[in-house]
């Protein structure tokens, strides 16, 4: 029977740590702030959005939610960003993706003070994670990936770990994180124009799928005895819930879990870790 890692536990673990890093940080008269930018109603982005403030009103965190109209323009943005930048009341700052297609994201992020960029999507963050100085911001999503390896006591250090996806949020980082110093894991990033990548997967000891498809992996991809993380979080279509939708992993769960030592479910494997590492990253900018 695999392991099933249990992301909220892990979740909650970290979050008892940042409790009560906050309530000394509050006895030298700092209180962690943190400032969340949501521009436009994409409905996914609206729960993020309210769920990291909700996360913060419940550990005693300052928090701002600044929402603007999907038809802000750079500029609006721009000025909001300004603003927290020169905010003391305000560490960490982070503007929800995906903003509507007027705005340029990148020129939206490199805006943002690195020392408040508690996304790690700065330029200057991203080099510091290629460079392996721990002074940067790591994106929480594969940070968070990190600590679910590390709870379920899995070796890293010279084992095959493939990333399957290469985008600046999850893949890319992960595959820099996995490969540092420390983790030493021999690292394949695949992506889209990957061939045979049933193959290429088959060789990992440690699979990563930030794909964006769901059920995207299956049993043909592990080799028996992996370890799978799956960040992926698609909505599909459930007439049987309430909602309409349910969702599901970019690794088809059934078919996969039997095969592996130990795997992420979705929900409750990956999900909660960005936030709980989003507010660790929010009191490293604090301090
Ligand atoms: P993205 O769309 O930016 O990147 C997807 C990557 O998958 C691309 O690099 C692409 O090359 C690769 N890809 C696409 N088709 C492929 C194929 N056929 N074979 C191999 N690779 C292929 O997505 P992202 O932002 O990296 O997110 C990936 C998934 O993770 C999504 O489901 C997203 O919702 C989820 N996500 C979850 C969290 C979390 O908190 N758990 C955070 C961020 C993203």
């Amino acid at each position: 029977m695999p392991t099933i890692i249990d992301g909220k536990e892990v979740a909650a673990q970290v979050l008892a740590e940042c409790a009560q890093e906050i309530v000394e940080l509050k006895s030298q008269g700092i209180t962690p702030g943190l400032a969340v930018v949501l521009v436009g109603e994409d409905p996914a982005s609206r729960v993020y959005v309210s769920s990291k403030v909700k996360k913060c009103a419940e550990l005693g965190l300052h928090s701002e939610k600044i929402v603007l109209s999907k038809e802000a323009t750079q500029e609006e943005v721009l000025a909001v960003v300004e603003r927290l930048n020169l905010d003391p009341a305000i560490h960490g700052i982070l503007v929800q993706s995906p903003p509507p297609p007027q705005i340029d994201e990148e020129a939206i992020v490199r805006a943002i003070n690195p020392a408040k960029d508690v996304d790690g999507f700065h330029p200057e963050n991203v080099a510091k994670l290629a460079l392996e100085d721990s002074s940067g911001f790591v994106p929480c999503t594969p940070a968070g990936c990190m600590r679910l390896l590390a709870a379920a006591g899995v070796e890293t250090s010279g084992k095959e770990a493939i990333v399957v996806g290469r985008s600046m949020i999850v893949g890319k980082p992960m595959a820099l994180l996995l490969v540092a110093k420390g983790s030493d894991a021999t690292v394949t990033i695949a992506h889209s124009r990957t061939k045979n990548l049933a193959e290429v997967c088959r060789r990992a000891d440690i699979v990563v799928a930030a794909v964006g498809i769901p059920n995207f992996i299956k049993a043909e991809h592990i080799k028996d005895g992996a370890v799978v993380i799956d960040v992926g979080i698609n909505r599909v279509e459930d007439a049987s819930r309430k909602s309409g939708y349910r969702l599901c992993g970019d690794v088809a769960f059934e078919a996969v879990a039997d095969k592996t030592h130990a795997i992420t479910p979705v929900p409750g494997g990956v999900g909660p870790m960005t936030i709980a590492m989003l507010i660790k990253n929010t009191i490293k900018a604090a301090r």
